[in-house]
This record gives C-alpha cells, sequence and structure tokens, in this order.
C-alpha cells in the first residue's frame, strides 16, 4: 500500500480537500484516515463493510499504526462499524468525483497509459452495465423492467473507462442511469430502454469529461446502439473521434452503401499474419449517411475478417470512425478503437462483480451514499490495477528471484496478502522515503 503513495504523493492532501458536512465539533476521524479506511474495503476485497470489523478492527495497534502511516494521521484508535458510513454519506458525490480525476489526471501526467493511445490519442471505453436489481421498490429513481407477470426495480450505470497498456482499464467517469432518463415508457423492449438511458447518459456525461480533461482527443470506442447522429454530433462537437461497431441493423441504408462501394474499391485491402490467425483488413472512406434528423455526415468505415489458421473459422468485425483509414492505420483502429472494447466488460465489469470487490453488493440501502461506495470501488480499483500490473511487483519478484506468477500464485491473492501485510508484517521507514520513491519508475508490462 505504501506504493500507492509513491503513484500519488499528494493523495493525503486531495483527500484533505474532500468536501466534508460533518458537523466540525463532533468529528474525531479526519478525511484521510477515513479515505484510507474506504479505500481498504476494496483495496483488500473486504467484500462488505462489516468486513472492516472483523479483518482489521481484531488487529488492533498494528494495524492502528499502519493506517496512521499511511494517512500520516495520529488517531488514536480504530473506527468502528458506522463511522464510515457516516463520513461517506457527509461527502458529496463531487468530492469522489473529484478525487478520481485528481488520480487519473496524475496518470496522465506521468504518461503511464500512453501506450495503448490510439493514433496519438486516449481511447474512452464506453460501456452500461446493470448493478442492483431489486423485487421492490427502493427508491424514486429505480428503474423499473416488466418481465411477464414480475416488476424489477434496477440501478444500472455507464462508465467511460480509459484504456491503458496491459489490459488495465482506468475508470474516468461514471453517469448513474436513473429512472428519470428511462421515463414510463410501457409496452417497450428492455433492449429500447437501455438504449435511451446509455445514449442519454453519454449526453450528460461528455461535457463534464471535456470540463476535466479539455486538452485531449478521446476517442470514444461503443457498440453499434451509439451508431447514430447523436454520437457523431457530440463527437464534432467536443473536438473527439469515436470508433462504433458497424452493424446492419443499426443503420441499414449505410450498410447497403457499403456493401455496394467496397466491390468497387478491391485495392483498399490489407492482410497480415496476426498470433494464429491471419487478418484481411477492407475501408471505404467517406461515406455519406443522413441520421433521423436530416443531418449530413460522412464517415469512414472499415473491416476485418479474421481467419484461424489452424481450424480455418473466421470471424468479422466492422466499425465505422471520422479516424484516417489507410494501410498504415486500419489494424491500430481496429485493435484498440474496436477489439480492445471488450476489456469494459471483461476488465472493468465482470471482474467487479465477481471478486472480493463485490461490485453489486448493496454497499448501502442510501441510493447516494451507494453512489460513494461506487466511486470509491473506481477509485480503489485503478490502485489495485497499479498495483497488480505496473512494474513494482514484477520487479520485486525479479529480486527475490521467483516469476510473479509464483510470488502470489494468483491475482486475487495478491488482496490477500496485503491484509496479512496490514496484520503482520513490520513496516520499514525506507518504504515512505520520499527520496527513494523518486527514483522508482513505474510502467505497465506490455510484453
Ligand atoms: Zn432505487
Amino acid at each position: 500500500m505504501q506504493t500507492v503513495r509513491h503513484f500519488f504523493p499528494k493523495l493525503n492532501e486531495w483527500l484533505d480537500r474532500l468536501p466534508d458536512s460533518r458537523d466540525p465539533d463532533a468529528i474525531e476521524y479526519s478525511r484521510r484516515f477515513l479515505g484510507w479506511w474506504a479505500m481498504a474495503l476494496y483495496l483488500l476485497q473486504l467484500g462488505s463493510r462489516r468486513q472492516l470489523d472483523y479483518e482489521l478492527r481484531d488487529g488492533g495497534r498494528a494495524v492502528l499504526d499502519k493506517f496512521n502511516r499511511l494517512a500520516e494521521t495520529e488517531q488514536k484508535s480504530l473506527p468502528v462499524h458506522d463511522t464510515l458510513d457516516y463520513f461517506v454519506g457527509h461527502v458529496p458525490l463531487t468530492g469522489w468525483e473529484q478525487l478520481r480525476t485528481q488520480i487519473v489526471q496524475r496518470l496522465l501526467r506521468m504518461k503511464v497509459l500512453d501506450p495503448a493511445r490510439l493514433l496519438g490519442n486516449p481511447v474512452l471505453l464506453i460501456d452500461g452495465t446493470g448493478l442492483l436489481c431489486f423485487p421492490k421498490r427502493h427508491c424514486p429513481h429505480c428503474l423499473v423492467q416488466r418481465h411477464g407477470q414480475r416488476t424489477y426495480y434496477l440501478h444500472n450505470v455507464l462508465e467511460a473507462k480509459l484504456l491503458g497498456p496491459a489490459g488495465v482499464v482506468i475508470s474516468l467517469d461514471t453517469e448513474f442511469i436513473e429512472n428519470a432518463d428511462a421515463a414510463d415508457s410501457p409496452g417497450r423492449s428492455a433492449e429500447q430502454i437501455k438504449q435511451d438511458c446509455e445514449l442519454k447518459a453519454l449526453q450528460r456525461m461528455a461535457p463534464r469529461i471535456k470540463q476535466n480533461y479539455p486538452q485531449l482527443r478521446f476517442v470514444l470506442a461503443v457498440d453499434s446502439l451509439y451508431g447514430c447522429g447523436p454520437l457523431f454530433a457530440l463527437a464534432q462537437e467536443l473536438n473527439w473521434s469515436y470508433v462504433v461497431t458497424f452493424k446492419e441493423g443499426r443503420t441499414p441504408a449505410l450498410w447497403k452503401e457499403y456493401q455496394a462501394l467496397l466491390r468497387q474499391c478491391p485495392d483498399n485491402v490489407l492482410r497480415r499474419d496476426w498470433k494464429d490467425k491471419v487478418q484481411e483488413f477492407r475501408w471505404l472512406k467517406q461515406l455519406d449517411y443522413q441520421d433521423t434528423e436530416g443531418r449530413d455526415w460522412k464517415v469512414n468505415a472499415l473491416e476485418c475478417t479474421e481467419t484461424s489458421t489452424a481450424k480455418g473459422s473466421k470471424q468479422y468485425f466492422a466499425w465505422l470512425t471520422p479516424l484516417p483509414v489507410s494501410p498504415k492505420t486500419v489494424a491500430e483502429i481496429a485493435q484498440k478503437g474496436g477489439r480492445d472494447r471488450w476489456k469494459v466488460e471483461n476488465e472493468g465489469f465482470n471482474r467487479q462483480k465477481n471478486s472480493g470487490l463485490n461490485l453489486r453488493h448493496v454497499y448501502s440501502i442510501d441510493p447516494e451514499k451507494w453512489k460513494a461506495y461506487y466511486l470509491l470501488l473506481q477509485i480503489a480499483f485503478v490502485i489495485t490495477q497499479l498495483v497488480e500490473r505496473g512494474s513494482l511487483l514484477r520487479r520485486l519478484a525479479a529480486e527475490l528471484g521467483r516469476p510473479f506468477w509464483k510470488l502470489f500464485g494468483s491475482l486475487k491473492n495478491v488482496a490477500r496478502r496485503l491484509l496479512e501485510s496490514l496484520r503482520f508484517a513490520v513496516w520499514q521507514d525506507d518504504w515512505f522515503d520520499p527520496t527513494e520513491a523518486r527514483k522508482i519508475r513505474i510502467g505497465f508490462d506490455t510484453s
């Protein structure tokens, strides 16, 4: 955990600056101490708040000393069960959002994510997922879905995750999808409602991202439901670009035109061997597309057919993009803008749901607090990935003369080792030496 302080030397200052509406006279625990306590819930993958009590409180003095060391505080005792929840309830969501932005901006300045850029631009993977599902209404903002006789009350979220090297995906922004945008739409399918919500949520989220990162020209990597006028307009307005999955069903006229023109341009082709496959790329520039509001757009299209050399089986993918398509660019666009999009699902949502991070756990029944816990999870998961995939652990393994995978057995053991370290290890002073820390160069394993 001390490596976190190496990555983010100002983390304690940032925690101090969280807006905090607790009664100043009644504050026993500082923001930075509780900030670390909150992150521990996810860094240690404890799965529920109660586990903080079981796993950490009974560690007594040894655990208290470690947290005091991390937070640079002199708290006299460990917090009780509700202290954290009370604190989380008194920091507005914008405080946690701001903390995440400071962390992401620091990573951008360190340039550790740069190897994953697409034609020089950072890639944002945009995707939504279901988080909570209740059989009874839980708050006024629940999305409502009917399946046969049953009604479900849901909370969904739209994530913008920054693509990094080595399978890293960094949560850059979050928009909660709530009943205000689903509207009451009887007779509409779940898929239609999902589309409404994700597209509208992106419209709310994008200007905030532009404000926080005005200098960056993001490439949005999105699935076919975004392939329509509003996305093209949004990208144009914010000076961003996109790579969107191209599907016949979403834009039938454009698909038809593409297929017809492709036959007339047989020279726009690139073939290459890639891993155990042969890839064939084809592309067309400047297709005309008129959206449902009558606006005219020019978009480039590219496709990739992959043939497995061993089995002969084929896979086909196609995308639309305003990025320049040529023999020099198509493979990179297809990989980073297209194929890597699955990482938001695998490395992002699935891992957060199917691990001790317990993404779908109701960390608080209060909807506002629950959102704060969601953001805390995202912040902690950024840190978890830096520890797991960063060069520090690999260097440690090399120093000990053991292969990385033997050091911890598996990545899920990293959290358990962190917990053991907090409870039992003796932490050396030089681990916290800022001069030593400055010498460390951190990168991701991109082999
Ligand atoms: Zn609700």
